[in-house]
């Protein structure tokens, strides 16, 4: 029986995502990070964002060169050294078993999210533990499945990162996902990109605390690790291959990621980048449509406008 496309791309993506943390590992030893300001200074490039990139998109597409792959540093070289490239699936996955309603997609349907290096201001700025690889995998619009690398994790045995993953239908793995405390309401947000906006919309919701950590897969993290109930953000800062791998992720454990007006987004090949409506993500035991319904209409229209 051949394995469906669904666990291959996941798997793929597993293996290269570690590879991808291990080349941002390998630029931060080496010491020169080549930043470029792409748009201003609150939207910064490193040789490592460049490089994880073309790991990943090359060995992805040598696979699967009839998915979509969007990538956030553009069109990369895909002319990468041998070493990039990776081609082993994860054997360790492709021992669960696919999702009865995910087994016959074809190629041509897949749109993968990249996100190479989430966290680039922090890395910049050796807050390292705040940094992900993010590969998300869209079936036409929907985020279904995700990978997580945190390339500098401390793994209780001494090693050094951490995978893990999420298909809906199937579950997550490389994490055993806690539950934030009952009776708080602990609110993680940006650190680098705080607006009026984005502080007005957190002051709505009441929180007991709010914690202020970068990129957008070490917050949904914060969630699964029962750090944080909810992750909130006001900002059209965000784009597709931010949110993609973390929804999906949250999502397969039962938790919610959509914009502030509680609607999901689409993550099909034609859509525009920015997540222009912000970011709301809870965890399955908070109601994610209360939490929407409390977010001032002002705040709403300043995202529309
Ligand atoms: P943050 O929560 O501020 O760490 O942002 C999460 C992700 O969204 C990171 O990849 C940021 O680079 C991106 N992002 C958020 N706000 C902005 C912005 N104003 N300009 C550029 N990128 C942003
Ligand atoms: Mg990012
Ligand atoms: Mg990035």
């Amino acid at each position: 029986m051949t394995t469906p496309q669904v666990m291959r791309i996941m798997a793929l993506s597993i293996n290269t995502a570690a590879r991808a943390g291990s080349i941002i590992r390998e630029v931060m030893q080496r010491g020169n990070l080549g930043i470029v300001e792409k748009e201003g200074k609150d939207d910064l490039q490193t040789e490592a964002d460049r490089s994880a990139q073309q790991c990943i998109i090359a060995s992805l597409s040598r696979k699967f060169p009839n998915v979509k792959i969007i990538g956030e540093e553009g069109d990369s070289n895909l002319d990468v050294k041998d070493e990039w490239l990776i081609s082993e699936e994860n054997e360790e996955f492709l021992t669960h078993k696919c999702p009865e309603d995910l087994r016959e997609v074809k190629e041509e349907d897949f749109v993968v999210w990249v996100d190479p290096l989430d966290g680039t201001s922090e890395y910049t700025q050796g807050l390292l533990e705040h940094v992900t690889v993010l590969i998300g995998v869209a079936i036409k619009d929907r985020a279904v499945g995700g990978v997580i690398y945190q390339p500098y994790y401390k793994q209780t045995n001494g090693s050094i990162g951490r995978t893990i993953w999420g298909l809906k239908g199937l579950g997550t793995g490389g994490i055993e996902p806690k539950t934030a405390p009952k009776g708080q309401m602990i609110i993680t947000t940006t650190r680098s990109h705080l607006t009026p906006l984005v502080q007005q919309a957190l002051d709505a919701l009441s929180p007991t605390e709010v914690i202020k950590v970068g990129g957008a897969g070490f917050k949904v993290l914060q969630l699964l690790e029962g750090k944080a109930h909810a992750y909130v953000f006001a900002s059209p800062g965000c784009k597709r291959w931010d949110t993609c791998a973390p929804e999906a992720v949250l999502e397969a454990w039962g938790g919610t990621l959509t914009d502030l007006a509680g609607i999901h987004y689409s993550y099909a090949a034609n859509v525009e980048f920015k997540n222009r409506m912000g970011v709301l993500a809870t965890i399955p035991e908070i109601s994610h449509s209360d939490i929407a319904g409390k977010v001032p209409k002002e705040v709403l229209e300043a995202l529309r406008s």
